[in-house]
Formats: structure tokens, C-alpha cells, sequence
């Protein structure tokens, strides 16, 4: 979903294919990744980036087989909005609904550990 009411934007057009930026304006009118001044803050973050993606990749392997699709979608939703391109109601929307659904498969992963330890206390007593 577009948001369609008049909101400033980013100065700068985008060099793939010219239309304007959407992302959202910092006091010099430019985006974070648009602002001329940034640009050797933003050369310095490029190159942590490339130390930081195998860090990323170490973390996702942390996440749940699972979980692992509703991620993927939270990071795009990020960028939805970041992009101005999703309405924030709806972004908050399903970030409630991805918690709720986190919530639900932790509890059930507790219940499965609780019942494979009675199971395993079971088996011992014999
Ligand atoms: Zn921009």
C-alpha cells in the first residue's frame, strides 16, 4: 500500500531509473543515503558492511528453521517503510502479529523440551 498523502521527501533522484527518492529527508533535504555530506560515513559503513554480512550470516543461522520466512518478511517490511513504499499502520500491524506468532512457538518449543524431559525422567525410573 502507497501512502498518498504530500510528505517531503529525499532531494535526490534515483540513478537506476530517475524517479525521485522516497527515503526520508534529513535537515540538508537529502536522505541518510543520499546526503552528500555522509558520504565518507557512508563509504566507511560500506566497508564495515562486508565484516558485518558474515556476522549476519552466523546470526541467522540463530533463528529458528521456523522463524526463519517471518525474518526474511520483517526485513523487508523494514525497508517498505523505510521506502515510504508500506503504510506504517500496516507495518505495525504485522510486526504485533509476527511477535504473537514468535510468543506461540516458543511456548510451543518449551512444551515440547518439558515433554521430552518427562518422557526421558520416565524412562529412567523404569
Ligand atoms: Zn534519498
Amino acid at each position: 500500500m502507497v501512502i498518498d498523502s504530500p510528505v517531503a521527501t529525499c532531494r535526490a533522484v534515483r540513478k537506476k531509473d530517475g524517479t525521485p527518492c522516497a527515503g526520508i529527508p534529513m535537515p540538508s533535504g537529502y536522505c541518510l543515503a543520499h546526503d552528500p555530506g555522509l558520504k565518507d560515513k557512508r563509504r566507511e559503513a560500506a566497508r564495515r558492511g562486508g565484516q558485518n554480512k558474515a556476522k549476519a550470516v552466523r546470526l541467522r543461522r540463530l533463528i529458528p528453521p521456523r522463524l526463519a520466512p517471518i525474518f526474511d518478511r520483517l526485513e523487508e517490511v523494514l525497508d517498505e517503510l523505510h521506502a515510504r513504499k508500506l503504510d506504517p499502520r500496516i507495518g505495525s500491524s504485522m510486526a504485533t502479529v509476527a511477535a504473537a506468532m514468535c510468543r506461540l512457538l516458543a511456548v510451543g518449543e518449551l512444551e515440547e523440551r518439558v515433554r521430552s524431559l518427562e518422557e526421558s525422567s520416565k524412562n529412567r525410573k523404569g
